[in-house]
């Protein structure tokens, strides 16, 4: 009987041993690398792993997408590790002020941010089973920290149609459908927007609510597994120039320890691989960067494959590249990071605690005035960092005046907003806000300035001194009286809370003016653009005080009410120069011609930033359409316009135009609509008179060709304050450049543009594309019949993050005609 029961014991604590946890493979019931894996199975193994293996495996489920997807994090390490991981983490965290004595490495792998990227979900599963089988010895010393699916939405948006369209049996000819996936592909999340863009930003859900959870640790190791073209091979650590020059020294070699580890799995397997080229450290907002500047060695790894490997596909040497292979080279990697952790712990813990050692930047504060609505949008950007700030003390301060480019002062009040580097995550706000990023070499395929003072559009100053503020004084609750007999309610025009108290208010039916011109009433003074909302226009609408008073509440809006429309000086209330603005019904094209990338900007913008209903319509059928059914058509930017604005489409256009349509035409739709005979614009884009030829040695090319490019640079436009489409905005605009497209100005409604200064105020321009930036137009409103097209040649909803270019865009969809 004794015997029974020992043997009964022992088949029970075999049972739980390593032995027996299923591998993915077994768990799904195929092997893996056969098909892929939706999402809802992955998250079917995690759980599993956390019920079979639960003194080594904690699930938590921090989000869901848009779609309701679930978003996970795994932590995987030693039952003795696991029981105090809270501890293991705030001892870890006492590193950023100097303090404990953390002695475990934090490494967290995050899979599949690209959705149809889609290899690495597939190996992040077999990484945490080889973790809690094979690889064991590593966990003793580390935590192991996984994200198997930063983008869940837009990987199982590729799974599903890969599954749609593959054939039976492996067709790896790259000529196949499985192969090409088509416009609506899986890269990018529900919105279309691409979440490796958005670390800095956070104008995504996902993004959102992972960053609460990577702030609670700050690994020392942060990976993000990507797949490149299919004929490149791999890519790993160390990456390639420029690296931002808040990068360590150790922050760099251990890129390289880290490469050289991977290397040598690569070349016993004799498996193809790159480091050092293409892909960078600078630009902030990626899965390498912002963990990088947050003291971690962030990292990208690159297999070769992506939306167009499939199963198998065929290279171009001929061979088959396969899933399987592809999971295995993403194993390696993960598991050698691991490795290089667990032999390096006391270094990394050395190094992460010197990276948060007080440091001496040239600026020690930044220092910014400016509207309300847009500091209070900056606040809630620097609180998700957990960045600290502090307001004004009615000091003078000198410095780097942001607008100006040159020294200057300000004079701080109570609203002044202080950010300063002698806090925490300095590095972070030296590099956020710095006026111009030293870029150690301009060849980067993304954008070369972001500084956050421009994109705000608030006045700033670089202190080379540090700045001292006091907390913020408790606010005087704006109390919103409303006397239900006034004669009207009026408010300002500046941002974008602004925008959603009048996007509410059309939809509930409120009929709201705007001034077309300043004026004084009852001792306030009113700029242009400021809302008038008045009895006479609503007294039909039952409620309306209380609707009014809820929009006011719900955006934080102050509104004053007024007794009489006779005003001090200006127009009267009910003078023509006092327009209502129309409820407008909007579309917006999408499908080929536009890019996804556009199109995404604009669909995520109505829905999630104001609210307001929008109409897709696809360049399939939008022949068909009755576009008298919109007042407001959108063409997003896109490369197939070409093709598409053919004679039959621009009459159409013309014709809906003539009858009082408004068209926004944005970034490269604009030069197709312009067709000799058929529809002549007047926006005429630019060409280089003489292009210089200038003679490139093979290995020079691409650097030669990077005179006439801009990647993304900040210019500084001038703006016609007095257009509908710039009330809101003063004299001076700072734009986004993304491209080298130059137009001439319009002759008239030009409302933002360069003038003869082309140089930019912070990032890389070539100094040939610069040339034609001269005298070239940024927005601009030309009639045509009874309506308008809206020239867009900068687009200030790129990556959603350009705060103070949004309010262009809502003039041009709002403004009266
Ligand atoms: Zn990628």
């Amino acid at each position: 009987m004794k015997r029974i029961l020992l043997t009964l014991f022992l088949l029970i604590t075999c049972n739980l041993s390593a032995q027996e946890i299923k591998s993915p493979s077994e768990f799904l019931g195929y092997e893996l690398g056969s098909r892929f894996t939706l999402h809802h199975q992955v998250v079917d193994y995690y759980q599993y792993l956390s019920n079979v293996a639960k003194d080594r495996v904690q699930l938590n489920e921090y989000g869901k997408t848009n779609e309701g997807r679930s978003l996970l994090l795994v932590y995987v390490s030693t039952p003795g590790n696991m029981q105090k991981l809270e501890e293991i983490r705030t001892e870890h965290l006492k590193s950023t002020k100097g303090e404990g004595s953390s002695t475990k490495a934090i490494v967290w792998l995050s899979y599949n941010v690209h959705g149809n990227e889609s290899v690495s979900t597939e190996a992040s599963m077999q990484t945490i089973y080889e973790l809690l089988t094979s690889k064991q010895v590593y966990l003793e010393n580390t935590v192991v920290i996984i994200d198997p699916c930063i983008n869940p939405d837009g990987r199982d948006r590729y799974v599903n149609w890969y599954n749609q369209y593959k054939n039976s049996t492996l067709q790896a000819d790259p000529n196949s459908k499985e192969h090409h996936e088509g416009w609506w592909s899986g890269r990018s999340n529900h919105y279309m927007f691409d979440l490796n863009r958005d670390w800095a930003w956070l104008t995504q859900l996902e993004s959102r609510q992972r960053i609460k959870f990577y702030n609670k640790w700050l690994p020392h190791i942060h990976v993000d597994f990507h797949e490149q073209g299919v004929d490149s091979p791999y890519f790993f650590a160390p990456a390639s120039e420029p690296f931002h020059e808040v990068i360590t020294d150790f922050q760099r070699d251990f890129q390289v320890t880290m490469g050289k580890n991977h290397a040598k799995y690569f070349d016993t397997n004799g498996w193809l691989y790159f480091t050092k080229e293409r892909f960078d450290l600078f630009y902030p907002s990626y899965g390498d960067t912002y963990p990088t500047y947050n003291g971690a060695i962030g990292m990208t790894y690159e297999q070769g494959g992506s939306g167009r490997a499939g199963l198998g596909v065929l290279t171009a040497n001929g061979d088959t590249l396969t899933l399987k292979d592809r999971i295995a080279h993403h194993l390696s990697t993960g598991l050698s990071t691991v490795e290089v952790a667990s032999e390096n712990v006391a270094k990394l813990n050395e190094e992460f605690k010197r990276f948060y050692l007080p440091k001496i930047y040239k600026y020690k504060s930044f220092v910014l005035n400016g509207q309300e609505d847009h500091l209070k949008s900056l606040t809630k950007l620097l609180d998700q960092h957990q960045l600290t700030y502090s307001y004004g003390t009615g000091a003078m301060v000198k410095g780097f005046n942001y607008n100006t480019g040159k020294s200057g002062s300000l004079k701080t009040n109570s609203e002044s907003l202080i950010i300063s580097t002698n806090q925490i995550r300095g590095t972070l706000v030296k590099v956020l806000f710095e006026p111009n990023a030293r870029l150690s070499d301009s060849l980067t395929y993304d954008i070369t300035a972001w500084s956050l003072p421009y994109a705000y559009g608030l006045n700033a100053i670089a202190s080379e001194t540090l700045v001292n503020g006091t907390p913020k004084a408790e606010s005087t609750v704006k109390k919103v009286t409303l006397t239900t007999d006034a004669y009207a309610f009026l408010t300002d025009w500046n941002g974008m809370d602004d925008a959603r108290f009048l996007a509410e208010l059309l939809k509930k039916n409120i009929r709201v003016r705007q001034a077309q011109k300043p004026f004084m009433l009852e001792g306030n003074r009113y700029e242009r653009g400021s809302l008038i909302i008045t009895k006479a226009d609503n007294d039909r609408t039952t409620n309306f005080t209380t609707i009014l008073l809820e929009a006011a509440k719900k955006y934080d809006k102050s509104l004053t009410s007024v007794n009489s429309g006779f005003v001090d000086d200006g127009k009267d209330l009910g003078s023509k120069y006092v327009k209502m603005i129309p409820a407008v019904k909007i579309a917006v094209l999408s499908g080929e011609p536009t890019s996804t990338l556009r199109f995404g900007e604009i669909w995520h913008f109505f829905e999630q930033q104001l609210q307001y209903p929008l109409t897709v319509l696809d360049g399939n059928y939008i022949g068909d359409v009755d576009l008298t059914n919109y007042q407001v058509l959108i063409l997003p930017g896109g490369n197939g316009y070409e093709k598409f604005m053919d004679t039959s489409i621009l009459s159409r256009l013309k014709e809906w135009l003539s009858q009082g349509g408004r068209l926004i035409a944005m970034g490269n739709s604009i030069a197709t609509l312009d067709k000799e005979d058929v529809f002549n614009i007047s926006a005429k884009k630019k060409q280089k008179d003489s292009v210089e030829i200038t003679m490139a040695s093979h290995e020079n090319l691409a650097r030669e060709k990077m005179k006439n490019d801009i990647t993304g640079a900040i210019f500084k436009t001038r703006v016609d304050a007095t257009h509908p489409m710039a009330f809101g905005y003063k004299d001076t605009y700072f734009s986004l450049k993304l491209g080298i497209d130059s137009y001439n100005y319009l002759e008239s409604g030009t409302v933002a543009y360069i003038s003869k200064d082309t140089i930019p105020v912070a990032g890389f321009a070539g100094c040939e594309a610069q040339k034609i930036m001269g005298k070239s137009l940024v927005f601009g409103v030309e009639e045509h019949g009874k309506g308008q097209i809206v020239y867009m040649v900068d687009n200030p909803l790129f990556r959603g993050f350009w705060e103070n270019g949004k309010l262009f865009f809502v003039n041009a969809i709002f403004m009266a005609r």
